[in-house]
């Protein structure tokens, strides 16, 4: 019998987005809330700017008043109310960010004035009014910002400025990270014979925090049936997600696919027509879900990065689309085998697009020069020099 053909990447996005999310939603104080995805529309409190305001240190007076000098009537700090209207003849001497005075509806700069005896005269021409007129950034009762914004420093300061000291946002998944593998040593120790770093465990939770989601660190296990069904059981308990790492391939020590149906989970795929990266596990447990992926460090970071991300991004409420570009391919590509589609890391600057010396799945240092990965679809051997390829940022 002919064997059922891998899921392409494609057809595995869409497994993995059909699984179905209940976002969580809570209150909480601004600076935490960046990295967050918004819950909620924010509808404006107040009028941006608050009230009609000067935009310059200088001398507000009507923009119909062509006096030969001006009388000044009083001076406006920013933050002080104006007690006296401005008539012909007058003008009052205003602050940046003051409240223009009633019967003013234009400032002249500082540098543009003579001041002297309590007068003032315009020495130059200001082409500009100088005047923030009340609600031209923002009315109140606007949409200041969207459900589903990315809270970063520029809408913290939006919403600071609106008066808000919390936000709603959705709760960031759990996200429990547990490798596998009796050669790992963790960072920090010294390494016996035969053993290697666990840097997957760095890698994914790295990634977990850049999302904004939380990671937790559930330790690495050795490679045994017993030891694998146990520690995803009792994983489960801490976390939304849980990501494998290692263990999945076909080796005569590769027990997380098993140890995953042993617990109870229902194997979605358990392979991806994709490289690198191809033994790729996705189950599901009720509403919990797990991925085992492969144990090569560019494996798991680009499995991370193509099918995972998006799936956390969703439990926190933010509709992800990829950033994808096009670049200039700086030299050619070519791989021998063309079955799966690929994902290959590349240096992106100012629209050129350099692959990075890679050899394999393993080699961090060269993932650690890329920004972004090329992806070549599955059929395709070669890209020519020269040609613009799309580039996914990383
Ligand atoms: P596996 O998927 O378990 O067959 O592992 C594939 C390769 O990735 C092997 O060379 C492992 O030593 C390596 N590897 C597995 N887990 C990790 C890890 N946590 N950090 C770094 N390398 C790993
Ligand atoms: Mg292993």
């Amino acid at each position: 019998m002919a064997e059922k053909p891998l899921p392409g990447v494609e057809e595995a996005e869409k497994i993995i987005a059909a699984f179905p999310v209940t976002t969580r939603i809570e209150s909480v104080p601004l600076l935490a809330a960046r990295g967050r995805i918004l819950a909620a529309d924010i509808p404006s409190p107040l009028a941006m700017p608050e009230f009609d305001k000067s935009a310059m240190d200088g001398f507000a007076y009507g923009s119909d008043d062509r006096s030969p000098a001006y009388q000044i009537i009083e001076t406006i700090a920013a933050g002080a109310t104006p007690r006296l209207t401005v008539h012909r003849g007058q003008c009052a001497k205003i602050m940046t960010g003051a409240m223009l005075p009633a019967g003013a509806d234009r400032v002249v700069r500082r540098e543009f004035t003579l001041e002297a005896n309590g007068s003032m005269q315009i020495t130059a021409e200001d082409r500009n009014r100088n005047v923030r007129k009340k609600g031209e950034d923002l009315q109140a009762g606007e949409l200041a910002l969207e459900r589903g914004a990315a809270l970063q420093a520029a809408q913290i300061a939006l919403l600071a400025s609106l008066g808000l000291a919390e936000v709603p946002v959705a709760r960031p998944p759990r996200v429990g990270i547990l490798t596998t593998g009796s050669e790992l040593a963790e960072p920090g120790t010294a390494l016996g014979p035969g053993q290697i770093y666990n840097s997957n465990s760095y890698s994914l939770a790295a990634q977990v925090c850049a999302l904004g989601a939380e990671a937790l660190l559930l330790g690495s296990i050795a490679d045994n049936a017993e030891e694998t069904a146990e520690a995803i059981a009792s994983s489960l308990q801490k976390c939304e997600i849980l990501i494998l790492s290692g263990g999945v391939s076909a080796g005569d020590f590769d027990y997380v696919p098993a140890a995953m149906k042993r617990t109870g989970f229902t194997l979605h795929f358990e392979k991806i027509a994709v490289q690198p990266g191809m033994p790729t596990v996705f189950g599901s447990r009720g509403e919990k879900a797990a991925f085992g992926l492969p144990g090569n460090p560019v494996s798991t970071f680009v499995i991370f990065e193509i099918f995972i991300k998006p799936l956390l991004l969703r439990l926190m409420g933010h509709a992800y689309r990829p950033l994808i570009m096009p670049a200039v391919l700086t030299a050619a590509y070519g791989r021998s085998q063309g079955a799966r589609t690929a994902f290959v890391p590349v240096a992106c600057r100012e629209g050129r697009a350099t692959l990075v010396a890679y050899h394999g799945s393993a080699h961090l240092h060269s993932l650690s020069r890329a920004n972004a990965l090329l992806r070549v679809p599955a059929g395709q051997l070669s890209i020519p020099a020269g040609s613009t390829v799309d580039v996914r940022f990383i």
